[in-house]
């Protein structure tokens, strides 16, 4: 196996062996990189100079403390090349958002994740490719290219962290950061056979991450298995400073309780999930999923969360309403996108986001406005926090008794591309299991559970406010009973696609 299609834990026990340098698994991620990205497109920039110094740098350090006898302090991300989605911003890397808006933006500051993952040694290979201000569920929404699943070209990798999925699974990247509002890291890692968590909100800082829907936000992990993902959370989690709603909570050692033994969870199925719109193919795999949980130990109950149907709604309403205030900073004057001939404060903010804004981002604007205005607050937005509660409610007395949740992570396996531009409330409609878990605060692992034609299927777990050790034990738990057959795209596909 090539050292770019292995896993942070398994490179991280070479580097500290010293039978593998960064330097040689970074030039391993940009020779695969030279192979397919021109087919795969996960990338909007890569930071090679960059990333080969960091790669030095950490290879100084592994030397180092290797002589010293004291690795145990080093990170096991130190000297691992990961890719960060371009919505979090990069000092000297610009940071787009896949936005004509951003398109020339470079940040002056890192945010606290991309800090964090610095200062314990990652090597940062680039920004992946999004749909545009992290509006989608396929990464067509990106300004500047489509983005191609790594098992099938001609599909798409979900989105809108649809990059950094492509990027783990062609083996661009060892590991990414993605963002995820109403399914953005969840969706893409079942589209590309990974594992991808949303962490509870307020885990992990946002400082420096471009807001879409600030009360949903939240950034997440993308890994090759739930070992790396567990990795990647402790690295980014904790309370920051500079993002006042990062909360306080400790951090615990989520790859220790990976190593606790006891099995006896309680999880529960909700009803309302597995109704008719499901493809029948997924709906056997999460029933397999279930049924090998229950082999494992695990004691499976079902469950009901009332208000579900409502959550496409609210969501909808609740993110595109405070997107539409988010995105009012991008005005043509302070940064961003100006447009040439326009004259006068007025005719500077209309056609500079006439023109830099895409479509969906101006159709997001637009029904969030609306949403807010004054005639419609309260049939609309107001009624839209109140629903809020009462899916909180639901979940909350759901997970009173379990401890998880489990279900699809998507109704379908990755579609193929263009397929469903011209219906933007059909690919809405795709979110129907992911935005509880935003609209609720929960943590929520999606995790392979299986293929189908060929393709990758996930299995949402959701679980506890500030408990995503548990979740961690479980998806490791299904990830040993059914998520080994999943883990990486042939490599011959990724070849054959480049001459389509
Ligand atoms: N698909 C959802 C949307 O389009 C989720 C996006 C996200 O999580 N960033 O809003």
């Amino acid at each position: 196996m090539k050292l770019c299609d292995m896993t942070i834990h398994e490179l991280a026990a070479l580097l500290r062996a010293g039978e593998v340098t960064s330097t040689e698994i970074t030039e391993s991620v940009f020779d695969r990189i030279d192979q397919v990205e021109e087919s795969v497109g996960a990338y909007v920039t890569t930071a090679r100079d960059q990333a080969f110094e960091q790669a030095a740098a950490a290879d100084k350090r592994l030397l180092q403390a290797r002589k010293r006898g004291s690795l145990s302090d080093i990170s096991p991300l130190m000297g691992i090349p990961l890719a960060l989605k371009d919505n979090i911003c990069t000092r000297g890397i610009r940071t787009t958002c896949a936005s004509k808006m951003l398109a020339d933006f470079v940040p002056p500051y890192d945010a606290t994740v991309a800090r964090r993952l610095g200062d314990l040694g990652a090597v940062i290979v680039g920004k992946t490719n999004m749909d545009e201000f992290a509006m989608g569920s396929s990464t067509e929404n990106s300004a500047f290219h489509v983005t191609r699943n790594p098992w099938d070209f001609e599909r798409v990798p979900g989105g809108s962290s649809g990059g950094s999925a492509a990027a783990v699974a062609a083996g661009e990247a060892i590991g990414a950061l993605g963002t995820d509002t109403g399914g953005s890291v969840r969706q893409p890692a079942s589209f590309c056979g990974l594992v991808g968590l949303k962490p509870t909100y307020a885990r992990v800082s946002r400082y420096g991450v471009v807001a879409f829907s600030s009360s949903l936000d939240q950034v997440g992990p993308i890994t090759r298995d739930v070992w790396d993902c567990a990795i990647m959370l402790r690295a980014i989690a904790g309370r920051d400073e500079r993002d006042a709603t990062s909360s306080p909570e400790p951090v615990p050692d989520y790859c220790g309780s990976l190593k606790e033994t006891d099995r006896d969870f309680t999880i529960g199925v909700p009803s309302e999930f597995m109704h008719s719109g499901l493809d029948s193919g997924i709906r056997e795999l999460i029933d397999n999923a279930v049924r090998a949980l229950e082999d494992a130990g695990a004691r499976i109950v079902e469950v009901s969360l009332p208000h579900s149907d409502y959550a496409i709604a609210v969501y909808y309403l609740i993110a595109t309403a405070e997107a539409s205030s988010n995105l009012a900073r991008m005005d043509g004057i302070r940064y961003g996108f100006r447009a040439e001939d326009a004259h006068g404060v007025q005719a500077v903010i209309r056609q500079s986001r006439s023109e830099g804004f895409g479509p969906e981002v101006k159709r997001r604007i637009m029904l969030g406005t609306h949403a807010l205005s004054s005639k419609h607050y309260d049939e609309y937005y107001l009624k839209a926090l109140k629903a809020r509660t009462l899916i909180l409610g639901d979940v909350k007395e759901v997970l009173e008794k379990c401890d998880c949740i489990i279900s699809p992570t998507s109704p379908t396996v990755a579609f193929r591309i263009g397929e469903k531009l011209d219906d933007p409330v059909a690919l809405y409609l795709m979110d129907v299991y992911t935005t509880i878990a935003n609209l609720s605060g929960m943590p929520a692992v999606s995790v392979p559970c299986g293929t189908l034609k060929g393709l990758p299927v996930g299995a949402q777990l959701i679980g506890r406010a500030f408990d995503e050790g548990t979740l961690f034990r479980i998806a490791h738990l299904l990830e040993q009973a059914c998520g080994e057959s999943v883990k990486r795209p042939p490599l011959e596909a990724m070849k054959g696609g480049r001459d389509r």
